[in-house]
């Protein structure tokens, strides 16, 4: 059965793409069948994987409108290992057009369980916001992975995303937990960084991933080249980062469902 993730925190720009991108390429390196979904109607996580967003036939958008099934509408990430359903500027019409829509939160789930057998992670790059969009990947996923910055303000948007996680749990979704938060851009030069680091695992406990994801400029190069850095560069600090972040998780996933030790507060 696949394991299903959403990379999602509702602020923009703070690594949700690149780490989906990149996850994704160093599950593929220890031997994992991966599928990204782009859910960001910006289809970075598409141009980043090396698919022309403009050029494809099919997408997520025909998908959540039951036009075509995630078997026909995804395509392959060359290289990278790892297949992709793409987004593209049609997906924002998608949000419109799915309120007025049956089981309108339901729809990738559904289009998910036809193909759980062909995988062993589906990892959901969501849009920046608390949408239609990003309640479709809540509604479809066992967990949630937070990429956060180690900055003043990180934990003040957390508690909003949390609190839309007990709702979705709640009501929604039974199997919805948060798998936990990883640390990005980190440079451990700035004190700060290290401060608001230490303040995560005192509140968060082991729902803090021990793997830390360094600021590294070949991860910012390598979305325009169209590969995740763990392709672009896998020896550079990021790439190796994104490798062992994949083990962490596979390693992780043995203890999936049990309570946490710590981290009462997610
Ligand atoms: P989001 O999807 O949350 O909007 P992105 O993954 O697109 O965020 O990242 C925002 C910007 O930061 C991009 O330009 C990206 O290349 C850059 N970036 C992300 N992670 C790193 C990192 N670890 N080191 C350096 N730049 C990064
Ligand atoms: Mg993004």
């Amino acid at each position: 059965m696949a394991k299903v993730f959403c990379i999602a925190n509702q602020k923009g720009g703070v690594g949700k793409t690149t780490t989906t991108v990149n996850l994704a390429a160093g599950l593929a390196r220890v031997n994992q069948r991966v599928l990204v979904v782009d859910l960001d109607p910006q289809g970075n996580a598409t141009m980043g994987s090396g698919v022309d967003k403009r050029a494809m036939p099919m997408s997520v958008y025909d998908v959540l409108l039951e036009s075509a099934g995630i078997a026909e509408a995804k395509c392959s990430a060359d290289g990278a290992g790892y297949d992709i359903l793409g987004a593209n500027r049609e997906l924002a019409g998608a949000e419109v057009e799915l309120v007025q829509l049956e089981r309108r939160n339901e729809r990738l789930r559904t289009a998910l369980a036809a193909v759980d057998a062909d995988y062993d992670f589906v990892l959901i790059d969501c849009p920046p916001s608390l949408s239609l969009l990003t309640l479709n990947g809540l509604c479809s996923a066992h967990g949630v992975i937070v990429p956060m910055q180690c900055e003043y303000f990180a934990l003040e948007g957390l508690s909003d995303l949390v609190n839309t996680i007990k709702q979705v749990h709640a009501n929604l979704n039974r199997d919805l937990q948060i798998i936990g938060l990883l640390r990005v851009m980190f440079d451990p030069r700035i004190t700060l960084q290290q401060q608001v680091s230490e303040q995560l695992q005192q509140h968060f406990g082991d729902k803090v991933f021990s793997t830390v994801i360094p600021r590294n400029v070949r991860l910012a190069e390598a979305p325009s080249y169209g590969q995740p850095g763990v392709v672009f560069d896998p020896s550079s600090k990021g790439a190796q980062a994104y490798v062992e972040f994949a083990r962490e998780l596979v390693k992780r996933m043995g203890s999936l469902g049990k309570p946490a030790k710590a981290g009462a507060a997610l």
